[in-house]
């Protein structure tokens, strides 16, 4: 004897009844089956729908219930041959009517009790099994129809009827005994009490029904036939990447289904585990593939077997003073939760006894006060313990796998990479089975707490990273297309997919959580909607994914400002705007803090030597103890390129345009000639060396003439050309020396400074070509010889690639 259960999507179209009839007709080749199916997918929502628009008066119950007609009947007319589909039609449209009049009924009384609803959802069961018994009676297979309710018998908690097993086993066994039929057909979910009124076995509760079925009649085997390949090792409507979990114990299932894995109803495993019968999760739409297995042993041998999660629940805490070392204060809270029937989902306690805490199920919160309340009266009132407390809108994530008590580390893993994406425990339980840990978080966190766990344990092959990208302009543009360029490589050598969810400019701006095409991000981003930066960053604060990066490649000061209310979101972020870091050093600390506290990278290796190790290489002396005493640096890829290439020759405004023309200048490039830029950098070294200073602090010997820091960019280059004789006039003088002008920046002892030097050919900074940087640090451990880093230090393709770098660093931290 084999159960087979059909869930209700199996059963959810004629097209989907014709495999479940070729399934069952197959297995039936080598076995009798006893065969039990759901409602088709959704009417049993639809049933309880018509009950309580018709109970609140609504009469478009009637359209609801016309509909359901239809699709059965429509059902019928797809499955069963012409000739034989009348008394099909009859019996369903039978059914329909007795359905029409409980409703009706309903609707007159203004008032449906769950007995009642229990005796309207039945119908869903009732007229799948009649539609596929009829398929088979037509096509020449042959089986009888056995009404449910005739075998399994509860007690009359109409909605959640408890199965009386003793009367229950023996009326299938009888009946069993008793029949030579090959394939019974029984509808799922439903029973009857003493007095033979229908009551059902809970949501989702036709798995119970197969599995009651399996146990009394001793089966070889249940096969829960569904939509999925099987129980997967997360649920994959969130986790794209779960996989098929091929072997499970019985436990595993248990654990994983009673925290929340909707694959298999709770209950279902209890009467199988009992004797011992195997249960198959198969794929009633790929029948061939392996499915899951659930036995007394799984052949796992992973760790975690899987990992599922809970919401609606609600945290109840118990605290006081007055519990401590006093006996009886848990079985007194228990007692007064299980008076009121109210179901413990978990359970805490610290050590200090001084506070109990206990999952409930949300729905359940209210009344768990009022009755907690109550029984702690004399001590609320006396003050030795405070009223309940309830914390709502939390969920648990919990991660199951019978390998787990072998292993030490594995909740320190948990812990740890849920805290790495900024994700608050509100609350811990292990079982002293230590085959479940879970941990109670934030509704709004749940989702990504699953993403991140399966993640850590379970993607060994990729971790992915979510962008999110403001400004396309020319660093925006090379940075899209190295990512574009790199992905590949990612993958395969460091098991990184990075994903671009959002991208923006000051025009457009595009999300796409599955990933922006970066082989048409323009195009993409042209037909986006018009750009708003709030939002924008509202959307990466609610959509709340793991490692989430947001990438300025901006120079804009508003940008800059959001980076406060991302960081302390947990979300990283990468600058190669340079305004945050050489803002106001409140700021500057405020952001470096949020960073710390939250976990959140603030990466802006790109601040100073676009592309160049140096704010890293800074990083790694200070952090491995040295002390900057100096540091002597050519921070300005524009004004080498511009002092190297003139000579008098060629108008200085001229040299200043193709600087700009070759992407070598801020968008306003009298930041850089003014050395404003230069103050920033050194300023941004100085703060990173540790030291505490502002802008204003910095002495700038600039060597523009006053006229031309007026006005616009355009007014600046015809400035330019009127002072021509006074830029010619400044190389005259270090020509006439031998010297090379370099625009120099220079920290020493506390105090910084940026001007224009003549530097003579023995000097460290005068080999020095095309928009070369280079800084020299002087240090504990870099005394007499310094730390040289040396290279191209403007320009949107290093610049690009240094914010790349970044990215990596932050979706490794
Ligand atoms: P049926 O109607 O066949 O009873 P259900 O909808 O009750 O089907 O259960 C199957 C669904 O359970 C799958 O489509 C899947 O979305 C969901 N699910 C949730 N968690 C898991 C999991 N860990 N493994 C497999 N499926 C899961
Ligand atoms: N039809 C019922 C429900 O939707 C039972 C089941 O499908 O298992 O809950
Ligand atoms: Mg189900």
């Amino acid at each position: 004897m084999l159960v087979l259960k059909f869930g209700g999507t199996s059963m959810g179209s004629a097209e989907a009844i014709k495999q479940v009839v070729e399934i069952v007709k197959e297995k039936s080749k080598e076995s009798s089956i006893l065969l039990v199916v759901s409602a088709m997918s959704g009417t049993t929502d639809l049933l309880l729908n018509c009950g309580t628009k018709a109970a609140n008066d609504d009469e478009s119950y009637k359209e609801i219930l016309k509909q359901i007609e239809t699709r059965h009947l429509e059902t019928v007319k797809a499955l069963i041959p012409v000739q034989q589909q009348s008394s099909v039609l009859s019996m369903v449209k039978k059914l329909c009517n007795e359905i029409e009049d409980i409703c009706n009924g309903i609707y007159l009384l203004n008032e449906s009790s769950l007995r009642t609803k229990d005796k309207l959802v039945s119908y869903g069961e009732l007229l799948s099994s009649t539609i596929i018994n009829a398929a088979f009676n037509s096509n020449g297979t042959g089986s009888v129809w056995k009404d449910a309710r005739e075998l399994i018998r509860t007690n009359s908690n109409y909605s959640n009827a408890v199965v009386d097993f003793a009367i229950t086993n023996q009326q299938i066994k009888e009946f069993v005994n008793s029949t030579s039929q090959k394939i019974i057909v029984l509808p799922g979910f439903i029973a009857s009490d003493a007095d033979n009124i229908t009551t059902t076995l809970g949501r989702g509760g036709s798995d119970y029904t197969a599995a009651i079925l399996a146990a009394a009649a001793d089966a070889s085997a249940l096969e829960i036939w569904t939509d999925v390949s099987g129980m997967m090792t997360a649920d994959p409507r969130w986790v794209p990447n779960a996989k098929i979990i091929p072997s499970i114990s019985y436990q595993e299932a248990m654990e994983l289904s009673h925290f929340g894995a909707k694959v298999i109803y709770p209950p279902t495993i209890q009467p199988v585990l009992s004797k011992n019968i195997p249960v198959w999760v198969k794929n009633t739409f790929a029948a061939k593939d392996h499915g899951t297995v659930i036995e007394n042993k799984s052949d796992s041998t992973n760790i975690i077997t899987g990992i599922s999660s809970i919401n609606s629940l609600a945290l109840l805490s118990l605290e006081g003073s007055g519990m401590i070392g006093i006996p009886g204060f848990s079985s007194r809270l228990f007692a007064a939760l299980a008076n009121a029937q109210i179901n413990v989902i978990l359970i805490t306690q610290g050590s200090s006894e001084h506070s109990i805490c206990v999952g409930v199920d949300v729905a359940s919160a209210a009344r768990a006060k009022e009755v907690v309340d109550k029984t702690f009266e004399y001590e609320i009132a006396t003050d030795k313990v405070d009223p309940l407390q309830i914390e709502e809108k939390l969920s648990i994530v919990a991660l199951v796998g019978d390998q787990m008590r072998h292993h030490t580390g594995i909740s320190g893993r948990m812990f740890s990479a849920l805290g790495r994406n900024g994700i608050n425990i509100r609350a811990i339980a292990q079982g002293s089975t230590e085959r479940n840990i879970s941990a109670v978080v934030a509704t709004d966190d749940v989702r990504k707490a699953v993403n991140v766990l399966h993640e850590e344990f379970f993607e060994t092959i990729q971790k992915q990273v979510n962008l999110f990208i403001v400004g396309t302009g020319n660093v925006g543009k090379r940075l899209l297309a190295q990512l574009k360029q790199q992905q590949g490589f990612l993958e395969q050598h460091l098991r990184l997919h990075v994903n671009i969810v959002g991208l923006s400019n000051s025009r457009k701006m595009l999300i796409n959580e599955n990933g922006i095409d970066l082989n048409k991000w323009d195009e993409l981003l042209q037909s986006g909607e018009a750009s708003n930066l709030d939002q924008f960053v509202q959307s990466i604060i609610k959509r709340n994914l793991r490692n989430s990066v947001f990438v300025d490649v901006t120079a804009n000061a508003i940008i800059a400002d959001v980076y406060a209310s991302l960081l302390e979101k947990s979300i990283a972020v990468v600058a190669c705007n340079k305004v945050a870091a050489s803002s106001k050093l409140s700021n500057y600390k405020k952001l470096k803090h949020l960073s710390t506290e939250f976990n959140a990278p603030f990466l802006f290796e790109t601040n100073v030597g676009a592309g160049l190790p140096i704010i890293g290489s800074l990083n790694d002396l200070m952090r491995s103890g040295d002390r900057v005493h100096r540091m002597e640096a050519v921070l300005s890829g524009t004004l080498n390129f511009v002092f190297n290439h003139y000579d008098g020759s060629r108008p200085f405004a001229e040299v200043v345009k193709q600087a700009q023309d070759e992407g070598y200048t801020e968008p306003d490039p009298r930041l850089d000639l003014s050395g404003t830029d230069v103050m920033r950098k050194i300023l941004i070294l100085a703060r990173e060396a540790g030291v505490q200073m502002e802008m204003e602090e910095i002495t700038c010997n600039g060597f523009l003439p006053e006229s031309c820091v007026k006005g616009s960019v355009a007014d600046f280059y015809e400035a330019m050309k009127k002072e021509e004789a006074h830029f010619k006039a400044i190389y005259d003088k270090a020509n006439a020396e031998n010297c090379k002008l370099k625009f120099v920046a220079s920290f020493n002892d506390g105090k910084a400074s940026v001007g224009l030097q003549h530097i003579p050919p023995q000097h460290d900074l005068y080999h020095l070509y095309g928009k070369d940087n280079v800084v020299l640090f002087y240090t504990d451990r870099y005394k007499e010889q310094p730390m040289v880093v040396k290279g191209a230090g403007a320009g949107a393709e290093v610049t690009a690639s240094g914010v790349f770098a970044d990215i990596l660093r932050a979706a490794q931290k």
